[in-house]
């Protein structure tokens, strides 16, 4: 697994819906950008870049929280919402 520098995980924002209305008023929503349901729960995804994202480079990396430093803890959940990432390895995801 390889991390591909593409800065998704950076530039967005997850927020799990807790309805089908609240994923509804979501799509609403400026810089939405797409809903992914996974294992029967829905998700919105919006564009939100992080502050200390300076071009491309995190800014605090040696500081930076450990859910970053872990980042994707849910490597599944991650790869139904962005399949191509570099650090969800091979193995099929099952949505
Ligand atoms: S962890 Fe994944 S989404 Fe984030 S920059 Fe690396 S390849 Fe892109
Ligand atoms: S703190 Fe750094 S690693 Fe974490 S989201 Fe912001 S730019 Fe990315």
């Amino acid at each position: 697994m390889t991390c591909k520098l593409c800065g998704f995980c950076c530039n967005t924002m997850v927020v799990k819906a807790m309805t089908e209305e609240d994923a509804k008023i979501g799509s609403f929503r400026k810089n939405f950008i797409k809903a992914v349901r996974y294992r029967g729960e829905m998700y919105s995804v919006f564009k939100s870049e992080c502050r200390y994202l300076v071009n491309g480079r995190c800014r605090i990396y040696r500081n930076r929280p450990d859910i970053c430093k872990e980042f994707p803890v849910d490597k599944e959940l991650w790869g139904a919402i962005n399949p191509k990432c570099g650090m969800i390895g091979k193995k099929n995801i099952s949505i």
